[in-house]
């Protein structure tokens, strides 16, 4: 995992940012229907793990979106920031939101892409999971 990057990511006005130590270089594409209504298509999302921190907080307004996530944007600009994992913390933000060390990113994959309309298409070669698949890999076990 030395592939991780530091980094910055910031809001359109600059009144928020989001500094983390692990950025993760390979890019997800989510299509699942509700990233679609928040960001008006797909979210390409990169994960940034749980050691995160954000700055200029009083800015944030943050969305409980399901009972595993919540998604933060800047409540000035509109600017989307994170979707965060409720069980882990651990961040995913827009992959273009970051500022820096985003040399080495990658499109790795894309998930929900059973809720995908026909009406765009990657081009990329990508390892895809359907909703299904993704909850039978991510979903927090009951204990
Ligand atoms: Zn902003
Ligand atoms: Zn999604």
């Amino acid at each position: 995992m030395s592939d991780l990057n530091a980094g910055k990511t910031s809001c359109l006005c600059g009144r928020v940012s989001l500094e983390a130590k692990n950025i993760s270089p390979h890019v997800h594409a989510c299509h699942c229907s509700m990233c679609r209504k928040w960001g008006g298509g797909p979210m390409l999302a990169v994960d940034c793990g749980a050691e995160v921190k954000l700055h200029g907080e009083e800015h944030i307004s943050v969305y409980d979106s399901s009972e595993w996530a919540e998604r933060g944007f800047c409540s000035h600009c509109g600017t989307h920031l994170f979707y965060r994992l409720k069980a882990s913390g651990e961040y995913m933000v827009p992959a273009g939101s970051v500022d820096s060390s985003t040399a080495n990113f990658v499109f790795k994959g894309q998930i929900f892409i059973d809720e995908q309309p026909s009406w765009y298409h990657f081009g990329n070669d990508t390892e895809n999971m359907t909703g299904a698949e993704v909850f039978a890999k991510y979903a927090p076990s009951e204990e």
